[in-house]
């Protein structure tokens, strides 16, 4: 048995959220109740025929938390870890993140108990369609529009809109997000999560009155989310100093003025840590990337990496959250105590929904935006939702991450309360 203490699960933390912007906001314990609660959640078996011929059954869920302002909305996620009660606190960041963002959703999560690079890519079609088929009557463009997520990409969304489309006997190229452009996908949207981290980065340190160029930031992750998010806060002229994958992480030795060049690191995306030269740059573990001298970190790999146990090491001044959840209720109260600023995932890393939805609108008038389009709309959207939590903030004195619960939480309150409780 480990010695460690253990934090409160994702679900756990999902539920105190509310529970502590509801009471913020005044709200009552029943309105409380009712969005504490998923809509519905759908446990699958998805039996597939292995290459082996072997039969093997793998454990799906589909959760969808709300659908009181629109159709639900949220990725798939293929880990062997993953859990109903993961994939419901995902679904319920999904409904504050919506709302946040003033998109016509409520939030929603799926998954798939696998390791996807543990299958051949026929196992993972295979499982990706009969997953499909078995969550089939709760998705749709005006009911549920998965997308993509950690362990999912392109390639299973267009399976899924095939599959969907087969049973529905026409193209249906709205039922998902993230999908290949020849499918219906949206330009942007692969950039999109990325592109909106270096957005909302750099208004976050211009609010705090900070120098933006030369900032320098380390980033944990370096997959869909924390590559893209490399490259946009370098356009922002901040200097990414360290990076770190599933195999470890590397830094530059000059932390004070030197940086690493991401598309040299985009070489060695199988394995970064084979660009360590042990001259100018070297090659560091997870755990010590958490903890560097930098101004800004950005973890953008999975949820829970800064808890009780490392949150005091931490030394940067802006912590930027790529991923959904990456600290836990008891790592925030820390970091708050040593006057880090927290800019939370349902802000931080809302751009990917933001396109989604551009992506969702694009197929249902079967018109498409170009990419200045998207872009702007993309900032404009951002920069609506980063400048109301900031102020929001200030007015009450409160954390960037309670202000921009309360706003999400609020607009689905309301959004209840003018609806009424059926029947
Ligand atoms: P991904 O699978 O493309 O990349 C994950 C990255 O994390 C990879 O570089 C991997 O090597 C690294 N990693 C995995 N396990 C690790 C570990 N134990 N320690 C350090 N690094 C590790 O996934 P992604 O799409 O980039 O998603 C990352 C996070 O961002 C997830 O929390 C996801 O929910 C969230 N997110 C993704 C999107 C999106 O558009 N893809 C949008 C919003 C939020």
């Amino acid at each position: 048995m480990s010695e460690k203490k253990k934090d409160a699960s994702p679900l756990s933390t999902a539920l105190k959220q509310i529970e502590l912007a509801g009471k913020a906001l005044g709200l009552s314990q029943n309105s409380i109740n009712v969005l504490s609660s998923a809509k519905r959640s759908l446990l699958v078996s998805v039996p597939i025929k292995m290459d082996s011929g072997e039969v093997v059954v793998f454990e799906g869920f589909r959760v969808q938390h709300s659908t009181t302002r629109g159709p639900s909305k949220g990725g798939i996620r293929y880990h062997s870890d993953i859990t109903l009660e993961e994939v419901t606190a995902l679904a319920m960041l999904m409904t504050w993140k919506c709302a946040l963002l003033n998109l016509p959703y409520g939030g929603a999560k799926g998954g798939i108990k696998v390791d996807p690079s543990k299958l051949s890519v026929g196992e993972l079609e295979r499982l990706t369609r009969r997953y499909t088929n078995e969550i089939l009557p709760m998705i749709g463009p005006e009911r549920d529009i998965p997308a993509s997520d950690v362990g999912t990409g392109e390639r299973e969304m267009g399976w899924i809109m095939d599959t969907y489309s087969q049973a529905m006997g026409y193209a249906v190229p709205g039922v998902v997000t993230g999908k290949p452009i020849e499918l219906g996908g949206s330009l942007g949207r692969n950039s999109a999560t990325g592109d909106g981290i270096g957005f909302v980065t750099n208004l976050t340190l211009r609010n705090y009155g900070e120098e933006v160029s030369g900032s320098s930031v380390a980033i944990q992750g370096f997959g869909k989310v924390g590559s893209w998010a490399a490259k946009a806060v370098s356009k922002y002229g901040m200097r990414v100093v360290a990076i770190s994958d599933i195999n470890g992480g590397i830094r530059v030795k000059d932390l004070e003025s030197g940086s690493l060049d991401i598309n040299e690191v985009e070489k060695y995306k199988e394995n970064i840590t084979l660009l360590a030269d042990g001259i100018n740059i070297v090659e560091i573990s997870n755990e010590e990337l958490l903890t560097l001298e930098v101004k800004v970190l950005i973890p953008a790999a999975l949820a829970e990496c800064i808890t009780q146990e490392n949150a005091d090491g931490v030394k940067a001044k802006y912590i930027i959250e790529g991923a959904n959840g990456p600290i836990t209720s008891e790592g925030d109260k820390i970091l708050d105590s040593k006057n880090i600023i927290v800019v939370p995932d349902i802000l931080a890393n809302s751009g990917g929904v933001v396109v989604s939805y551009f992506e969702w609108v694009q197929d249902i008038q079967a018109f498409f935006w170009d990419e200045d389009d998207i872009a702007q709309k993309l900032e404009e959207h951002l920069s609506k939702a980063t400048q109301h939590v900031f102020a929001y903030a200030k007015s009450k004195n409160i954390s960037p991450r309670l202000a921009a619960g309360m706003i999400g939480i609020e607009r689905v309150a309301k959004a209840h309360q003018l609806r009424g409780l059926h029947p």
